[in-house]
C-alpha cells in the first residue's frame, strides 16, 4: 500500500511583497485581487494547525510573503512555531524566503524541522520570471538550510514558459542540494499576472514521472495547481511517482475540501502517513 504524506499550509502573512516574481499574486507590482494582511493571529494559526492534524496532515507550513526572513518576520514566525508546538503534535515547516544561517538556527530552536525554499526554475530562466532578486540567492539559502541541520524542501513551478532544458537544469541543481522533499507546483494564471500558463495534463504527468525517477529518496509533492492540471484524475500522478499532496487551501487560492481528498485517497487504497 503506497504511503502518502499530507501537508497543510498557512499563509500567516499575505501579500504586500515588493519583489516582482511574475508568477506570484502576492507581489504588489501586479495588483492582483487577493486577501492581504500583515499578521494572522497566533490563535488562528494554532487552530489551523489543529484542523490540519484532524485532516491527517503530518506537516504544517508557516508561510510569509516577502523577500526574506528579516528580524520582525523571524520573531513572528518563531512565536507562531512555539505556540503550535505547545499544542499540536505536527511537523513544523517554515517558508519565509531568503534566510541566513543565524535566523535559520533560531527557527530550529523554536521547533521548526523543515524549511521550504523553492528554486522555482532553472538558473538560466530565472531572470525571465523575477528581476528583483537572483536565483543564486535562492540557492545560497538552500545551502544555509542544510548547513544548520534543517531538512530542505525545495522544488519549482512548472508551465511558466520554461523549456525542457530548463527543467533538466533545475533537476541538475536540485541534485546538488539533495532535498528531502520536492514540491511540484503548476502555474496558476491570474488576469493581473504577466505570465500565461504553458502546461497541460500530459506535461504535468511527465514532470511527476521525471522527478520521481530522478529523486527516488525524496518526497515528491503535488503542490499548487494540482486540481487545475490533473482535474479529478489527480491520483494518477500519485500512481506515476508522487507521494505527497497539499491538503486544504493554498496561499492565495482555494484547494479541494480535505474530506473529499481523504475519501478519494482511502477509497483508492492509499495509506496516509502519520509523520513526515
Ligand atoms: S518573493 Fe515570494 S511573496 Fe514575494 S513576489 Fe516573490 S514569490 Fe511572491
Amino acid at each position: 500500500m503506497k504511503k502518502i504524506y499530507l501537508c497543510a499550509i498557512s499563509n500567516i502573512r499575505s501579500g504586500a511583497c515588493n519583489e516582482d516574481c511574475r508568477f506570484c499574486t502576492q507581489s504588489v507590482k501586479w495588483g492582483a485581487d487577493i486577501n492581504r494582511y500583515k499578521e494572522k493571529s497566533i490563535e488562528t494559526i494554532v487552530n489551523e494547525a489543529k484542523l490540519a492534524k484532524k485532516n491527517r496532515a503530518s506537516g504544517f507550513c508557516l508561510v510569509t510573503s516577502g523577500k526574506g526572513l528579516d528580524e520582525k518576520t523571524l520573531e513572528y514566525v518563531c512565536r507562531a512555531a512555539e505556540a503550535v508546538k505547545k499544542e499540536v503534535d505536527i511537523t513544523l515547516i517554515a517558508c519565509n524566503g531568503t534566510a541566513d544561517k543565524e535566523s535559520l538556527k533560531e527557527l530550529k530552536n523554536a521547533g521548526v524541522k523543515i524549511y521550504n525554499h523553492n528554486l522555482e526554475t532553472s538558473r538560466e530562466y530565472y531572470p525571465k520570471i523575477c528581476s528583483t532578486h537572483t536565483w543564486d540567492e535562492r540557492f545560497e539559502t538552500c545551502e544555509n538550510i542544510k548547513s544548520v541541520g534543517l531538512r530542505l524542501c525545495c522544488g519549482g513551478i512548472f508551465g511558466m514558459g520554461e523549456g525542457e532544458e530548463d527543467i533538466q537544469s533545475l533537476i541538475n541543481s536540485l541534485k546538488k542540494l539533495k532535498p528531502d522533499g520536492i514540491p511540484l507546483n503548476f502555474f496558476i494564471e491570474n488576469p493581473k499576472l504577466p505570465l500565461k500558463a504553458t502546461h497541460n495534463k500530459d506535461f504535468a504527468i511527465n514532470i511527476v514521472k521525471k522527478f520521481a525517477n530522478e529523486f527516488k529518496e525524496a518526497i515528491i509533492m503535488l503542490a499548487g495547481g494540482r486540481e487545475l492540471v490533473f482535474g479529478d484524475s489527480w491520483t494518477e500522478a500519485l500512481k506515476r511517482g508522487a507521494n505527497s499532496i497539499v491538503i486544504g487551501d493554498y496561499l492565495t487560492t482555494k484547494g479541494e475540501k480535505p474530506d473529499k481528498d481523504l475519501e478519494i485517497l482511502i477509497k483508492e487504497g492509499f495509506e496516509i502517513a502519520n509523520e513526515c
